[in-house]
């Protein structure tokens, strides 16, 4: 059953790949997959991995990449900025929707339980773990910024503004997630979300809903910024 899920996720994965990448090739040094909108109208890519200059060509229908050059004055910074800054919102984002998962299920239980009995003395804790994990969501947000200005630097100058599928991939979803999650940051700081008192969500209909919404954007917000995450890496160590 799960050989069976992990098929149907990458399947999924490879046909929203395909329609966003449109046809794609490897580069031949370093085996980094490229698109075809990455190639300018020359008919040349430079591989932002290894730094090599690849002409492509089509030759019968099928994508043929030589290698040409190698870029030598490439913009090598000293500081990798946009790595280290990009470890705050990938570390703290996960945590702050595991928390918020945690309250979800407290809210189940928790109004079932006695008070007294060992579970129930942890009732105390819950508003404390809302407002932790709201601030590990504010925290993931406001981070993300340097994150995305370092790695619009390293695009002007590592890259000289060239335009790679990766990359604009990269900073359309940088600015969903900020969106996304600003609007799960203001849901959750008007007190929509988790009640201030108890830190469980409360059992009106509005309540309900508003928490639904929250989860949603959650959930399409960690999947984006893993997303974002992966194709660094790509960037960094091919595959
Ligand atoms: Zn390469």
């Amino acid at each position: 059953m799960i050989d069976g899920l992990e098929k149907s996720i990458d399947r999924l994965i490879e046909g929203v790949k395909t329609k966003i990448y449109g046809n794609t090739f490897r580069c031949p040094v370093c085996h980094l997959e490229l698109s075809m909108h990455d190639v300018n109208g020359k008919g040349l890519v430079v591989c932002p991995l290894c730094g090599i200059v690849i002409e492509v060509t089509t030759v019968f229908g099928h994508i043929l990449a030589v290698v040409h050059d190698v870029e030598i004055k490439r913009h090598q910074p000293k500081m990798r900025l946009h790595p280290l800054s990009t470890h705050i919102p990938l570390g703290l984002f996960p945590f702050s929707f595991l928390l918020s998962l945690l309250l979800l299920l407290a809210s189940f239980i928790f109004p079932f339980i006695d008070n007294q009995c060992f579970l129930g003395s942890f009732y105390h804790y819950l508003s404390a773990l809302a407002n932790i994990s709201q601030f590990m969501l504010i925290t993931s947000v406001v981070f993300l910024l340097p994150a995305f200005f370092t790695g619009l630097y390293d695009w002007y100058f590592r890259y000289e503004k060239r335009r790679y599928r990766t990359i604009d991939i990269k900073i359309v979803c940088s600015l969903i997630f900020l969106v996304l999650a600003l609007i799960a940051f203001f849901l959750q700081n008007a007190g929509l979300v988790f009640s201030a008192e108890t830190g469980l969500i409360a059992t009106t209909f509005e309540n309900i809903v508003v928490a639904a919404i929250y989860f949603l954007l959650m959930f399409v917000s960690l999947i984006i910024l893993a997303t974002i995450g992966h194709l660094g890496g790509l960037l960094v160590f091919g595959k």
